[in-house]
């Protein structure tokens, strides 16, 4: 399968072929046609299988550019993979028409809260982030996710060991009534069961 067989923007096929990828990885040829038609998708597979493509060329391309609000939500357990994550977008931006370009955020611990809350009143398409900071933007600096209908759980199963399950929890609870979530994690505890069946609506699983 080659990538133009995915359906994703023409822009970020030229992305893919301008930064040499020949064709999608397992994982993106799997999950982004159910992406793009709005299934719900867990994702099982490891860091170098080309997962964060595997989401943000899809979620990149749901989003409409000509509404100024947030349409998607990505939650990394940590301050690091949530930038590893935005460096992946930010590879993409040069290939982004002026008339199409979406923008993401990053919101993450260690930032002064209000210079934080000023950043995103700049209206961001997409943002990216720890749970427990996005919560607290979203409960004490009034910046709302109900726009938001796309959720992203990066890590999930870390995120249950370092105990973050509860904010993404809120994050979710704080979109829009149907979103579509996407989980991805290299194992699937059964303690995350409860979480993904809240908001899971019949989640397809794809194991590579
Ligand atoms: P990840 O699994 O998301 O951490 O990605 C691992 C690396 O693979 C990243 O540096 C990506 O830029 C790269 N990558 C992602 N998709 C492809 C692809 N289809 N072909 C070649 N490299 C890729």
């Amino acid at each position: 399968t080659a990538f133009d067989r995915l359906n994703i923007k023409p822009f970020l096929l030229n992305a893919m072929t301008e930064q040499g990828f020949k064709k999608p990885t397992d994982i993106q040829e799997r999950v982004v046609p159910g992406i793009l038609k709005g299934h719900d998708i867990i994702g099982q597979s490891q860091t170098g299988s080309g997962k964060t493509l595997a989401f943000l060329l899809p979620v990149l391309s749901k989003i409409d550019p000509a509404r100024n609000e947030i349409q998607a939500v990505i939650t990394a357990p940590t301050r690091e993979l949530a930038q590893q994550i935005f460096d992946e977008y930010e590879k993409l931006t040069p290939y982004f028409p002026e008339d199409q370009y979406v923008r993401a955020k990053t919101v993450v611990g260690g930032t002064d809260r209000k210079r934080m809350a000023d950043r995103l009143k700049n209206a961001p398409h997409l943002i990216i982030g720890t749970p427990g900071r996005i919560k607290d933007l979203v409960n004490n600096e009034g910046i709302s996710i109900f726009s938001a209908t796309t959720l992203i759980v990066d890590e999930a199963d870390q995120m249950l060991d370092m105990g973050f399950i509860e904010d993404v929890d809120q994050v979710a609870s704080r979109m829009a009534n149907e979103i579509q979530m996407l989980v991805f994690s290299a194992t699937i505890p059964e303690k995350l069961q409860p979480f993904l069946r809240k908001y899971m609506n019949n989640p397809r699983h794809v194991h590579i």
